[in-house]
C-alpha cells in the first residue's frame, strides 16, 4: 500500500455534504493507497443540502446519512466542525498542512431574475425560504409574509416543487417532521390559497421530475390546477418529446391528464402555468404586490434548444410574496481560481486549474457542485466525487509535496478556532436533537442556531 514515507497521505474535504461524504469514501476505501482524511465544515453539523436542503417530508431521503456514518466511522476519518475556510483559516493554510485539499462547498449563490421591483421586500430566494423551514443557522432568523393569499414561485426545478409543496401542505403533517418549530408554527397561521408555480418553457422542457410533480398532484390539501392550453403542445414541444427521455414524456402524460381535472375542491390551489416569465413585480404599500407576467413563445435558437422569448402579452398577478427557484449558483473562495459565469471552480475531471482551460494546480481538487454546477440528484455526486477521487489517488501516488502530519493539523485548526465540533460531538447533538424531537412529538427538534448548537455541545460533553 502507497504510503507518504513513515506516514499515510493527508487530504483536508471543505464541506461536508454528499459530494465531501462521497469523496471521502472513495479515498478511504481504496486498499492501494493508505489517506487519512480531514473533513471541516463552517457549521458545527454535517450533512450539507441532506440536513439544510432536503424537504422535512421527505425523511427517506435522508436516509443516506447512514452511508455517510459509515464513512465517518473509518479511524482515518476525522470531522472538524465549526471552521470556516476563508475566515477562520485560509486555503494556504491548508495548502501546507495537507497533501491535497479538496473542495466540496456547494453551490451556496443563487441565481436572480434580474427584474424591476425584484428587490421589494417580499421578493426572496427560494433557497433562503428552504434553508428557513429547515432550520439553517444562516436564515433561523428570515421572516416570510404568509398573511397574503397569494404567492408566486417562479422556476420549476424541483426546488420549486419543494417550496410549493411546503407551502400547500397540511402543517399538521409537517409538525411530525423535522421542520424547525418556528416554520411550523408560521404555516399553521398561514392565509395563502393559491401558489402560481411560474414556468417560462412549457411542460415537455420542465425541470422537475416526475415524481416531485406527482407528488403535488396528490395533496390532501391542496388542488393542482394545470390550464389544457398550456399542455397543449406547440410544434417544437413535439419534436422534442419525440426525442426525450422517460422523465419528459411521463410529465407531459401527467401533465395531460391534471388538466382534464379542473379547479378541484381543496381550499389551496397550486397553479402551474407554462410560457409564462415575470417581468416585473408591482410594489404596493412598499412591498411585493403584484407580478407582471409576459407571455412566452417557445422558438429554437442557432444550436437547436428550445427558448422562451417573449411576445408582448401581460397580464397581472396579485401576489404578496415571490419565491425565485431559478437555480443556485457557486460562491468563490478567497485564494482560489473561479468561473465567474458558470459559477464553479474551473477544473478538469476534478483537478483545478488555474483558470478556466488553464494549468492543473498541483495537489488542488473539488467535487460536487462547486465542480460541475447545480445539477443532478443526491446520487448523482458518488459517480462525480469518485471520479476526483481517482485523480487524487494517481497523484499522490506518483509522489505528492509531504504536507503535515495529524497531530500538527490538528493543532493547526484549534489554534484558529477554539471550539472545533468532533464527529463524536456531532453525535451527541444529534441524539439531544432526537430526544427533543420526541418530547414535541416529532422526528428531530434542530438546533437552528450555531450558539445554542455548541451551548448544547457544553453541558452534553460534561
Ligand atoms: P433546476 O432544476 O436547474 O431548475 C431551475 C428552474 O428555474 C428551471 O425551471 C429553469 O427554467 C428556471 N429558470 C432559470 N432561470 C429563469 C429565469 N430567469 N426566469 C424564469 N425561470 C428561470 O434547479 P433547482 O430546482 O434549483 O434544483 C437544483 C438541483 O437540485 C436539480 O438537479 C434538482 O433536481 C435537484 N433537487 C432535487 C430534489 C429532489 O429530488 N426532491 C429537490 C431539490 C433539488 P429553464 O428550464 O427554462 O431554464
Amino acid at each position: 500500500m502507497a504510503s507518504n514515507g513513515t506516514r499515510p497521505f493527508r487530504v483536508v474535504i471543505v464541506g461536508s455534504g454528499p459530494s465531501g461524504f462521497y469523496a471521502a469514501e472513495a479515498l478511504l476505501k481504496d486498499a492501494s493507497v493508505r489517506v487519512e482524511v480531514d473533513m471541516l465544515d463552517r457549521l458545527p453539523v454535517p450533512y450539507g443540502l441532506v440536513r439544510g436542503g432536503v424537504a422535512p417530508d421527505h425523511q427517506k431521503i435522508k436516509g443516506v446519512i447512514k452511508v455517510y456514518e459509515k464513512t465517518a466511522s473509518y479511524p482515518r476519518f476525522r470531522f472538524y466542525g465549526n471552521v470556516k475556510v476563508g475566515a477562520d483559516l485560509s486555503v494556504d493554510d491548508l495548502r501546507r498542512l495537507y497533501d491535497a485539499v479538496v473542495l466540496a462547498v456547494g453551490a451556496e449563490g443563487d441565481h436572480h431574475m434580474d427584474i424591476p421591483g425584484e428587490g421589494l421586500p417580499g421578493s426572496h430566494a427560494a433557497t433562503e425560504f428552504v434553508g428557513w423551514y429547515n432550520g439553517h443557522p444562516d436564515y433561523h432568523d428570515r421572516r416570510f409574509d404568509l398573511s397574503c393569499e397569494s404567492v408566486a414561485v417562479v422556476g420549476i426545478g424541483n426546488v420549486a416543487m419543494d417550496v410549493t409543496r411546503i407551502l400547500a401542505s397540511d402543517p399538521e403533517e409537517l409538525a411530525k417532521t423535522d421542520m424547525a418549530d418556528y416554520a411550523v408554527e408560521a404555516l399553521r397561521a398561514s392565509r395563502v390559497k393559491d401558489i402560481w408555480l411560474l414556468g417560462r418553457r412549457g411542460p415537455v422542457q420542465a425541470a422537475f421530475s416526475p415524481a416531485e410533480i406527482t407528488e403535488l398532484g396528490e395533496l390532501s390539501s391542496a388542488d393542482l390546477v394545470v390550464r389544457p392550453e398550456d399542455v397543449a403542445l406547440d410544434e417544437a414541444s413535439r419534436e422534442d418529446l419525440a426525442r426525450a427521455d422517460a422523465s419528459a414524456k411521463k410529465n407531459v402524460e401527467f401533465l395531460q391528464k391534471a388538466a382534464a381535472r379542473g379547479e378541484g375542491s381543496r381550499g389551496r390551489k397550486v397553479r402551474l402555468r407554462f410560457c409564462v416569465s415575470p417581468v416585473e413585480l408591482i410594489g404596493e404599500g412598499g412591498r411585493v404586490g403584484a407580478a407582471r407576467l409576459e407571455r412566452n413563445a417557445l422558438k429554437r435558437d442557432a444550436k437547436g434548444a428550445v427558448k422562451a422569448r417573449g411576445t408582448g402579452e401581460f397580464e397581472t398577478v396579485k401576489v404578496g410574496l415571490v419565491l425565485r427557484s431559478v437555480g443556485y449558483f457557486g460562491v468563490p473562495l478567497p485564494g482560489v481560481a473561479f468561473d465567474t459565469e458558470r459559477g464553479v471552480f474551473p477544473n478538469a475531471g476534478g483537478r483545478l486549474l488555474e483558470s478556466a482551460g488553464g494549468p492543473v494546480i498541483c495537489g488542488e481538487y473539488v467535487v460536487g457542485w462547486a465542480k460541475r454546477g447545480p445539477s443532478g440528484l443526491i446520487g448523482t455526486n458518488r459517480a462525480c466525487s469518485t471520479e476526483t477521487a481517482a485523480r487524487i489517488l494517481e497523484d499522490l501516488k506518483a509522489g505528492l509535496a509531504p504536507g503535515r502530519g495529524a497531530a500538527e493539523a490538528e493543532a493547526f485548526l484549534r489554534s484558529r478556532k477554539a471550539d472545533l465540533v468532533s464527529f463524536a460531538d456531532w453525535k451527541r447533538l444529534d441524539a439531544l436533537e432526537l430526544s427533543r424531537g420526541q418530547a414535541a412529538g416529532k422526528i428531530r427538534e434542530k438546533f437552528t442556531t450555531v450558539g445554542s448548537a455548541l451551548e448544547a455541545l457544553k453541558t452534553a460533553r460534561i
